[in-house]
């Protein structure tokens, strides 16, 4: 999922945060994480693009680990308001991104993608890398002012430079 449908669920998601805790704080928090998650796709962005290893899905901040040790902290009696929020944010980011994607069951458990390697072939079957890295123009706003000029000019130097490895570089001699 995109930022804009992010930043509809998380201030959904923070309002209510706001109302059950009454801290516009922990709101504020709740919204803020639930978009602010996928700042870990540059990782993979740079892994693409700069290493040019484009089969790898990283995104180190989506995982259900997170949630789920942020749930057992607070279980155990741990409170505050702030630290639900966060909890929670990244909870209803994960969730969302889970059941919008549809990629494997267990893709959003990082010691999954640990296990294979960040392999986009056993994490998301079926889906052409491109797809992660393409999609580049959904994470951010006013996509109708720019994207023309975003496909005419930028995506060809991008899909160039994903299909060209480092065997397929000439290299000019010296003369
Ligand atoms: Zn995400």
């Amino acid at each position: 999922m995109g930022p804009v449908g992010h930043t509809a669920i998380s201030t959904v998601v923070g309002a209510s945060i706001w109302g059950v805790t009454g801290s516009p704080l922990a709101g504020g928090v709740a919204a803020g994480v639930g978009v602010l998650v996928d700042v870990d796709h540059l990782v993979d962005l740079y892994q693409s693009w700069i290493r040019r290893k484009t089969h790898l899905v990283i995104v180190p901040f989506h995982g259900w680990e997170y949630s789920l040790a942020g749930l057992l902290v607070l279980c155990f009696g741990f409170y505050h308001p702030v630290f639900l929020a966060v909890v929670i944010g990244h909870l209803s980011h994960v969730t969302t991104d889970h059941f919008h994607n549809r990629l494997t069951p267990l893709s959003y458990f990082v010691l999954y993608r640990v296990w294979v390697r960040f392999d986009a072939r056993k994490i998301a079957p079926g889906r052409d890398s491109a797809y992660f890295h393409h999609n580049l123009t959904s994470f951010f706003p006013f996509r109708s002012l720019w994207e023309p000029w975003y496909l005419r000019k930028v995506e060809p130097w991008f899909t160039a430079r994903e299909h060209s490895t480092s065997e397929d570089v000439v290299i000019e001699p010296n003369k």
